[in-house]
C-alpha cells in the first residue's frame, strides 16, 4: 500500500495518562482509506484527525451500517512497540463486514494501516506501567440510499488514544447483574460480528444495572433466556476447582481474541476448558454450593475483569469473598506480561512495530 500522508499544521500536548478518561482523547493523526464499489480501496492516507463529513442520508447514519475493532499498542521495558495478536482482528474484522454485508479490508491492508499508523503516532505511546494506545479501526458505509439497495461507498479509518491503566489501584471484583428484560443478540443475528448496533441495544440495560449499583450486566440467550452469553462487551468464564466453562461460539457471542488466548493459557496449565451452553440456573446450583469459586470477563480493555458478586433473579451471589481469585490474578499478570514484554512469549503473540 502506498500510504500518502498530509502533514498537520499543530501537534496536540499529550495528556497525563494518570488522569485519562478512556476514549475522550485522541492523538495528533488517523488513517483514511476509501472504497467505491468501481475502484475497490483507493487512497490511503494518514491525516490530521479531525471530523468527517457524512451525508445526512448515508447508509451508516440510518441504518447503522457499521464494524469496528479494538486493539492496543504496548510500550516494551526496551523502548519498543508492540501489538498483541493483531492478525485475529483484522480476521474478525472481516467476518463482521461480511455479516453487514461490507466490503471487507483485506488483512495486509489492516495491518499496514495499524502498523503506519502506530509508527506515525509512536510518541502518544504512554510508556507508564499500564497504560497503552488504544487503536479503532472503524468501517462504514457512506453512501447516500434510504433505499439501503447495497453498501457502494464505505470508509476505513483508524483512530487511537492513549489510555491509562485499567486498574489503576490493582484489580478489582466487579458487581454484575443478569439483565431479564432486554437482550443482545440471538444467533442469526449480529452477536458474533463487532458492529455498533450490538452496543447500542445494550446501553438501555448497562444504565439500569449502574442506577442499581452494578457495573454491568450478564447477558441471557435472546430466545430462552436462559443460556449465559457474555458480561457487558466482554466474554465470560466460571471456574470450578480444575474446570473452567466458557459459553461456546454459537453466533450471538462475540469471538474474543482474549477469550481465546486465556483458553490456551488455561489447557496448557492444565485446567479443562469447556466451551459450551450454559444454564443460568445450573451457575445459580453451582454458586449455592460453592462449587463456583472464581468468575471474571475478559476483553481488550480490562484484559481480565473479576466478579465478585452475581444478581441473580434478584438475588446476590458473593464470589470467591468478593476477592480477586488467583487464577484470575494469573491470567491477568501472565496476559500482561505477554503484551507489554515483560515475560516470555512462547506462542509468538506479539509483533514488535518496527520504528
Ligand atoms: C470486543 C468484544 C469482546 C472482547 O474481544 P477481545 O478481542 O478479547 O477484545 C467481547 N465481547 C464483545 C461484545 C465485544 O465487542
Amino acid at each position: 500500500m502506498n500510504i500518502r500522508f498530509e502533514k498537520t499544521a499543530v501537534l496536540q500536548p499529550k495528556p497525563d495518562p494518570d488522569t485519562l478518561k478512556f476514549g475522550r482523547s485522541f492523538s495528533d493523526y488517523m488513517f483514511r482509506m476509501d472504497f467505491s464499489a468501481d475502484k475497490g480501496w483507493y487512497d490511503p492516507r494518514i491525516v490530521p484527525y479531525g471530523a468527517i463529513a457524512l451525508d445526512p442520508a448515508s447508509i451508516v447514519l440510518n441504518y447503522a451500517v457499521e464494524v469496528f475493532e479494538g486493539l492496543k499498542a504496548y510500550r516494551t521495558p526496551d523502548g519498543g512497540i508492540q501489538l498483541f495478536r493483531p492478525l485475529e482482528n483484522a480476521r474478525r474484522m472481516i467476518n463482521s463486514a461480511e455479516r453487514m454485508a461490507l466490503p471487507p479490508v483485506p488483512e495486509e491492508q489492516f495491518l499496514e494501516a495499524v502498523t503506519a499508523l502506530v509508527r506515525t503516532e509512536q510518541a502518544w505511546v504512554p510508556s507508564k506501567p499500564g497504560t497503552s494506545l488504544y487503536i479503532r479501526p472503524v468501517l462504514i458505509a457512506t453512501n447516500r440510499d434510504l433505499s439501503l439497495h447495497a453498501c457502494t461507498d464505505c470508509l476505513f479509518y483508524v483512530v487511537c488514544c492513549p489510555v491509562g491503566s485499567y486498574y489503576p489501584g490493582g484489580l478489582r471484583p466487579a458487581s454484575i447483574v443478569v439483565e431479564e428484560q432486554d437482550v443482545r443478540a440471538v444467533r442469526g443475528g449480529t452477536g458474533y460480528a463487532k458492529c455498533g448496533g450490538n452496543y447500542a441495544c445494550a446501553q438501555r440495560a448497562a444504565n439500569r444495572a449502574v442506577a442499581k449499583n452494578y457495573n454491568d450486566v450478564l447477558w441471557l440467550d435472546g430466545v430462552e433466556r436462559r443460556y449465559v452469553e457474555e458480561v457487558g462487551g466482554m466474554n465470560i468464564m466460571f471456574k470450578k476447582g480444575n474446570v473452567v466453562m466458557t459459553p461456546e461460539l454459537t453466533g450471538s457471542v462475540l469471538p474474543g481474541i482474549t477469550r481465546r488466548s486465556i483458553i490456551e493459557l488455561l489447557r496448557d496449565q492444565g485446567y479443562t476448558v469447556e466451551e459450551r451452553r450454559i444454564d443460568i440456573r445450573e451457575v445459580t446450583a453451582e454458586l449455592e454450593n460453592g462449587q463456583i469459586d472464581e468468575v471474571w470477563g475478559c476483553g481488550t480493555a480490562a484484559v481480565i475483569s473479576p466478579v465478585g458478586r452475581l444478581c441473580i433473579g434478584g438475588r446476590d451471589y458473593e464470589i470467591n469473598q468478593f476477592r480477586v481469585g488467583p487464577v484470575a490474578r494469573k491470567l491477568y499478570e501472565t496476559l500482561t506480561g505477554i503484551q507489554w514484554g515483560t515475560a516470555p512469549d512462547p506462542k509468538g503473540w506479539v509483533c514488535p512495530v518496527a520504528l
